[in-house]
C-alpha cells in the first residue's frame, strides 16, 4: 500500500504543478459509504480500474474484498465458459481443444479443465473467477507541456504525426506504414501528447520484450515528469497502474476496457499476427471509445487486404528521418551450407566477407535460424575472429537468443559497444537500435526467415545520420521467395522514398 501511497501523491503533485484537473474519481458511481474514504476508493480505483484480474491478483484481504464485492466494487465473472460443445477461456479467449488439460483441484476436490493458452501469467481454472472493476473510475489527470523532446519531424513524420493526432482525437483507427528506421517512435509524441493534455490512458504495446525494454527510455526522456511503466515478463515497476502504459501484447491480458488510446507497434510481429487471443486482448483492453493506432514497416497480408478494401485508414512513410535510402540486402550463395554449420564449420565466402567489409569498425548482428546454432558456432566464430583480428578478446564476441538469462545484459553490452559481434536469434530483428552496424543473415534460405522478418534484419542497418549505409548480406544455400521478395520490397520502397524526396525538391 506504501507503493499506492507514494503514486497517490506524484499523482497529486503533478495535479498542483501541471495538470489542469486533479486526479479525483467521476462521481456518477454511488461512494456514499462510511467504510472506504475518497482518498481510499481513489487508491483503489487507480489500482484497478480497467482490469481483469484473478483473486490471487487483487492484494486485498478476505474482508476487505466481499464488502468490495457486496458494494459492486469488483464484479465477477466465470474464468471458463464450458459447454457441451466448447469451452472458452475468459481472459485468454482461447476456445481450441489442444491447450486445455484437467488437473485435480485443491479448492473444489474436483478434477477440471485449466488453460494453458495463458499459463504464463499465471494459472486459471475452471473453478475460478475473474474480477473486473465496476466502482467508480480513476479520473486520469490532464498535463500540460509536458512533451520534454527537443527534436524536429521530417516532413513525412509531420504528416504522419497529425493523422495520429487526429485519429487520437476522433477516437478512430489508423496504420501507420513506415519503412525500418523512418523514426516512428518519434511521430507518436505530438499524439501522447495530445491525449495526455486531454486526460486519457495511452497503451503502447509491442509482441516483443526486446522493444518494450528500448521503448521506455526513449518515451521516459520524452516525457520526462510523466510516470510510464514497462510491462513484460520479469518487469520491476509492473503494477500497471500508470497512465502511460508500455507493455508487450500478452500483459493486455491483463486489462478490459482500461485504455483511451491503444497503439500497436510492430503488428504484423510474432507471436501478435497469428495469436488470436492476443488480438483478443487488444480489443478488449481499449475503452469503447478510443483510438487504435497501428505500426508496422512489413505490413501482413492480412492488414494490406483491409488496406486495399479501405477499410483501414492509413499513412504511409517511405523515407527514413535521415532521408538516405535502405541499404539493400546483398543475397550469397554458399553451396553445402546446411551441412557445413551442422558439422560447426563456417562458409568459406562468410569468412571471406567477415575480413573484407567495407568498414571493419561497425560492429556486426549476425543473424541465425535456432537456438542451437547460435550456441553451437559461438565459439568456432570466436576462435577465427580473435586469430583474424576482428575482435581483441573472446567476450567482444557473444550470442543471444530468447532463453538466453543474459539477453538484457548482452544488448546492453553490445549498445555499449563493449560486444562487437553478437550472433542472435530472430529476437533481434526489429523493434532495436544500434548506430553503426553491418549485417549478416546466416542460413536464409532457412523457413524462420519469411520475408518480413529478412526486411526488418535489413533495416537495422544504416540507421545513423553519421553512417547511414551498412552492409547487409543474406548467406544462402538456394534463394527462397522470401529472399527474393524482402530485397524486392525494399527496392520499391526506396523507389517510393525517392519519388517522395524529389517532389519536395
Ligand atoms: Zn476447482
Ligand atoms: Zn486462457
Amino acid at each position: 500500500m506504501k507503493v499506492i501511497l507514494r503514486k497517490m501523491s506524484r499523482y497529486f503533485r503533478m495535479g498542483r504543478n501541471q495538470s489542469e484537473d486533479s486526479p479525483v474519481i467521476s462521481t456518477t458511481s454511488s461512494v456514499n459509504d462510511t467504510h472506504l474514504s475518497p482518498l481510499r476508493q481513489t487508491e483503489l480505483s487507480l489500482r484497478y480500474d480497467g482490469k481483469l484480474l484473478t483473486r490471487s491478483e487483487i492484494h486485498l484481504n478476505e474482508t476487505k474484498f466481499s464488502m468490495l464485492l457486496t458494494k459492486t466494487y469488483f464484479t465477477p465473472i466465470d474464468a471458463m465458459k464450458v459447454t457441451a460443445f466448447q469451452s472458452v477461456c475468459q481472459r485468454c479467449h482461447y476456445g481450441g481443444k489442444a491447450l486445455f488439460a484437467k488437473i485435480p483441484c485443491a479448492r473444489c476436490n474436483r478434477t477440471h479443465l485449466y488453460c494453458r493458452n495463458c499459463l504464463h501469467m499465471g494459472r486459471i481454472m475452471e473453478c475460478e473467477s475473474l474480477y473486473y472493476w465496476s466502482g467508480p473510475s480513476f479520473a486520469w489527470p490532464k498535463h500540460h507541456d509536458v512533451l520534454s523532446w527537443q527534436g524536429e519531424l521530417t516532413t513525412p513524420q509531420q504528416n504522419a504525426a497529425l493523422k495520429i493526432v487526429d485519429t487520437i482525437h476522433h477516437h478512430g483507427e489508423l496504420l501507420v506504414w513506415a519503412v525500418t528506421g523512418a523514426g516512428k517512435t518519434e511521430m507518436l509524441f505530438p499524439g501522447i501528447h495530445k491525449a495526455l493534455q486531454q486526460g486519457k490512458r495511452i497503451c503502447i504495446a509491442t509482441p516483443r520484450t526486446d522493444v518494450v525494454r528500448e521503448l521506455l527510455p526513449r518515451l521516459q526522456q520524452a516525457f520526462q515528469f510523466i510516470h510510464i511503466q514497462a510491462l513484460y515478463g520479469g518487469s520491476r515497476d509492473n503494477d500497471g497502474t500508470a497512465q502511460l502504459i508500455l507493455s508487450t501484447t500478452h500483459q493486455l491480458l491483463r486489462y478490459q476496457h482500461a485504455f483511451d488510446v491503444l497503439i500497436i507497434d510492430e503488428i504484423d510481429a510474432f507471436p501478435y499476427h497469428q495469436d488470436p487471443t492476443l488480438q483478443f486482448a487488444a480489443k478488449r483492453a481499449v475503452k469503447r471509445y478510443s483510438a487504435v493506432i497501428y505500426l508496422t514497416a512489413t505490413p501482413r497480408e492480412q492488414q494490406l487486404r483491409l488496406l486495399s478494401a479501405k477499410k483501414l485508414p492509413h499513412v504511409f512513410v517511405p523515407l527514413r528521418f535521415h532521408g538516405h535510402p535502405l541499404p539493400i540486402p546483398k543475397p550469397i550463395y554458399c553451396s553445402s551450407l546446411n551441412k557445413q554449420l551442422s558439422e560447426n564449420r563456417l562458409p568459406q565466402k562468410l569468412l571471406d566477407w567477415l575480413n573484407h567489409r567495407e568498414n571493419p569498425q561497425r560492429q556486426l548482428l549476425i543473424f541465425v535460424p535456432t537456438i542451437k546454432l547460435s550456441n553451437q558456432l559461438q565459439s568456432v566464430l570466436i576462435q577465427y575472429c580473435t586469430r583474424e583480428k576482428i575482435i581483441k578478446k573472446n567476450s567482444e564476441l557473444m550470442s543471444v537468443h530468447a532463453e538466453d538469462k543474459q539477453r538484457e545484459n548482452k544488448i546492453k553490452l553490445f549498445r555499449k559497444r563493449q560486444i562487437k559481434v553478437l550472433l542472435t536469434t530472430t529476437i533481434l530483428e526489429r523493434g532495436v537500435t544500434f548506430p553503426e552496424i553491418d549485417v549478416a543473415v546466416l542460413h536464409a534460405n532457412h523457413e524462420v526467415f519469411d520475408e518480413a522478418a529478412l526486411v526488418q534484419i535489413a533495416g537495422r542497418a544504416g540507421r545513423s545520420p553519421t553512417d547511414p549505409t551498412g552492409e547487409v548480406i543474406y548467406f544462402h544455400e538456394g534463394k527462397t521467395n522470401a529472399i527474393v521478395a524482402a530485397v524486392s520490397a525494399i527496392k520499391k520502397m526506396n523507389r517510393r522514398g525517392e519519388r517522395l524526396a524529389g517532389e519536395k525538391e
